[in-house]
């Protein structure tokens, strides 16, 4: 019965997204899922199928879906006042200002709100260049910054880079990745000293040796959680300063309490950047982001600039509330109780199935990479898709990643409960051994 209506409304939604949307916009599964209604970490599909939602939007909805709070905060505004343009002062966004300040790295003080992570690192790198004088970038390999032609150039996977899109002035470094480097064969106080070096010769053979800014998100997210060795950004943030550049960090995915402990991905490392940049979850899904400077930086952008949407009041209030649950709920503390469980489990799970070739992630960003052998570790996106539709088929929502496609990626509301992660644990488990079968 519920089989048959999902087909039906469904394949009616579907049919009009082919029909009406660009094709470059590319659902997840088979048969794409057409979600209707979520509370929690629960979402619906438009016929009423129920999963267990463990990737939150892509860790968006980052206190779980339709959270009271955010929903209320969110109703109210939209009676009161809908919108302004940043030519006017709004409560909510100064509010929202004040409320991430109380947050994010002591020195970074100033805010600048935008609609999209997109968005946020275009403010970030324009900040930068215009506060250096300067205009080369320096990134890394894997990593993946947005869609706007700066972003795109940033990002680091052919197969998010369109055809003739490419600008100067972008070098990049070898991603930080332990699993996948050519350096896997050293410790990790080395193997950061390797990545390292990496960077410092980058910038000296392929900028002009004067770099505005090294951007880097703490963890690579579309990369599939690729976490870099303890001392990596203490070294990458001497070696960019050292040339008188700029450490953008990109907390997009890793920000808000996520990594477990901290509020920050950053603060597991001990640096405080120079620019951050933040996202997805600070606002619950409501289109929202920010870039925070130190004070010095964000006063060197004297020009003009506007944003129609920019730290719209609706979406500034679903951030201040959002913001209040997760200091209400200490999500840091969650976050790292909850990850510890899931860790535990993906551990057990790459004793008993030897496809699976490396667990990582910090707290609640946690991800399995599936390889055809361990030895060689060449990437088996083809069972990574099955397990996919498997996880789906048990009613289980989790993200797809990595360069080729070849990993798992888990990443749910930072409210999840003991409870709803053993449920997930268990339909996780349900899905691997449905694809070990075959
Ligand atoms: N930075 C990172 C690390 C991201 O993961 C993303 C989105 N996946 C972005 C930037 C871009 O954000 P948006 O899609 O909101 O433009």
């Amino acid at each position: 019965m519920t089989e048959l209506q999902t087909t039906t409304r469904s394949a009616e939604i579907l049919a009009a997204q082919h029909e009406h949307m660009f094709p470059c916009v590319k659902p997840l599964y088979r048969e794409p899922l057409v979600l209707g209604e979520g509370s929690g970490v629960w979402a619906k599909d438009v016929d009423g199928v129920e999963y267990l939602d463990l990737f939150s939007g892509i860790l968006s909805t980052s206190v779980g879906h339709c959270h009271p709070r955010v929903v209320q905060a969110v109703s109210e505004q939209v009676a009161r006042l809908g919108h302004t343009s940043t030519l006017y002062v709004t409560e909510p966004q100064v509010r929202a200002a004040e409320k991430l300040n109380a947050i994010t790295p002591a020195g970074l003080t100033r805010a600048f709100f935008t609609n999209s992570g997109t968005e946020a690192i275009e403010t970030a790198l324009n900040l930068a260049k215009i506060h250096t004088g300067r205009s080369e970038i320096v990134a890394l390999r894997m990593g993946y910054h947005g869609r706007s032609a700066m972003a795109t150039n940033l990002t680091a996977h052919a197969s998010w880079r369109p055809l003739a899109t490419s600008i100067a002035g972008i070098s990049h470094a070898i991603s930080p990745h332990s699993y996948r480097s050519p350096f896997g064969h050293l410790d990790e106080d080395a193997q950061a000293e390797a990545f390292a070096a990496d960077l410092d010769e980058v910038i000296r053979t392929t900028t002009n040796g004067k770099p505005a800014a090294f951007i880097a998100e703490t963890i690579q997210g579309v990369a599939g959680y690729v976490v870099p060795p303890k001392s990596y950004f203490a070294r990458v943030a001497e070696i960019i300063r050292g040339y008188g550049g700029l450490l953008i960090i990109d907390e997009v995915q890793a920000g808000f309490g996520r990594c477990g402990e901290h509020w920050f991905g950053i603060d597991h490392w001990g640096v405080e950047p120079d620019i951050m940049v933040m996202a997805k979850g600070i606002a619950n899904g409501f289109p929202a982001a920010a870039t925070v400077a130190r004070a010095e930086i964000a006063d060197s952008w004297t020009a003009k600039t506007i944003s129609t949407f920019g730290g719209n009041p609706i979406s500034m209030a679903a951030c201040a509330a959002t913001l209040d649950v997760m200091r209400e709920e200490d999500v840091p503390t969650r976050a790292k109780l909850r990850g510890d469980q899931l860790r535990d489990a993906l551990d057990t799970l790459k004793a008993e199935y030897d496809w699976i070739g490396d667990v990582r992630g910090l707290g609640l960003m946690q991800a399995i990479e599936l390889v055809k052998d361990r030895q060689t570790k060449e990437p088996d996106p083809g069972r990574t898709q099955a397990l996919m539709e498997a996880a789906k088929e048990e009613g289980l929502l989790i993200g797809l990643g990595g360069h080729w496609g070849q990993v798992i990626r888990i990443g749910p509301s930072l409210l999840i409960s003991g409870d709803e992660m053993a449920e997930g644990i268990l339909r996780l488990n349900r899905a691997c051994s449905r694809v070990a079968r075959g």
